[in-house]
């Protein structure tokens, strides 16, 4: 689903955020991406979304070269792949409701299927109350919460979650973990970047673990997630 030969990722004026990455991640997998704060994370994760182009490398994704998708086709991609960003990208002016109805819409689906879809993914991430209000009165765990809800709306093939968790309490945590197990046991493949280590304790996945933009290990040992 996910393969990475060599890749290397330069911002302008720094250093490389990812240097000679070689990763492949399959259908089906549940993955955690861990290391310490400026490790590439993030990254890796927007080179996956097309949202930056590697510096050099490849990067296959549902088994195409993502250098050689031409621009407008890179919608059409992204329909298969459910986001939750640090910073949310809810659509401020947006109820809850239609942020989450958002990724349906663009499914040809009935009105009345895509209430039905957004009510029941507003209860599971128990959001029920607040479907009707906007993202800027939330707080930040909330709107977290409808970032996972959207995300999984369209039932992705590829859910990438960066620091999914970050604003949550320990219950909550466990509520989207739920999620994100769940839809995985459906059959999304699920890449999670966490700095938590309970999570990776909690949860017995694999584990790859980057260290200042270089692949330190990759395996399901949390005791080798040094730095994490
Ligand atoms: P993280 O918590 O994953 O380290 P950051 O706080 O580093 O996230 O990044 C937040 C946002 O700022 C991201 O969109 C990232 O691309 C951007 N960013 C991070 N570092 C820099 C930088 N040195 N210059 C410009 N933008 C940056
Ligand atoms: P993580 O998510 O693991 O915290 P990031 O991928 O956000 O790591 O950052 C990796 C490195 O790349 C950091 O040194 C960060 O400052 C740098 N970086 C990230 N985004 C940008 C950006 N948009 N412009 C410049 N540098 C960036």
């Amino acid at each position: 689903m996910i393969q990475l030969f060599h890749v290397t990722k330069e911002y302008p004026g720094d250093g490389p955020a990812l240097q000679d990455v070689s990763l492949e991640i399959d259908k089906g997998e549940f993955v955690f991406l861990t290391g310490a704060s400026g490790a590439g994370k993030s990254t890796l994760l927007k080179l996956v979304f097309c949202d930056e182009p590697a510096t050099s490398g490849q990067l296959l994704l549902f088994g195409k070269n993502v250098a050689k998708i031409r621009a407008g086709a890179v919608p059409y991609l992204r329909r298969n792949i459910g986001v939750v960003f640090q910073d949310f990208k809810l659509l401020p002016q947006r109820t809850v409701a239609e942020n989450v109805a958002l990724p349906l819409e663009v499914q040809a689906l009935a009105a009345k299927e895509i209430r039905r879809r957004v009510k029941a993914l507003l209860r599971s991430v128990g959001l029920e109350h607040r479907a009707d209000k906007f993202p800027p009165s939330l707080s930040g765990g909330e709107q977290q919460r409808v970032a996972v809800a959207r995300a999984l709306a369209p039932d992705p093939a590829l859910l990438l979650a960066d620091e999914p968790t970050g604003n949550l309490d320990a219950e909550r945590t466990l509520e989207v973990m739920e999620l994100l197990n769940s839809a995985n046991a459906r059959g999304t493949t699920v890449v999670v970047a966490t700095h938590d280590r309970s999570l990776l304790e909690r949860y017995k996945r694999r584990v790859v673990v980057l260290d200042r933009g270089r692949l330190l290990s990759d395996g399901d040992s949390v005791r080798r997630a040094a730095g994490a």
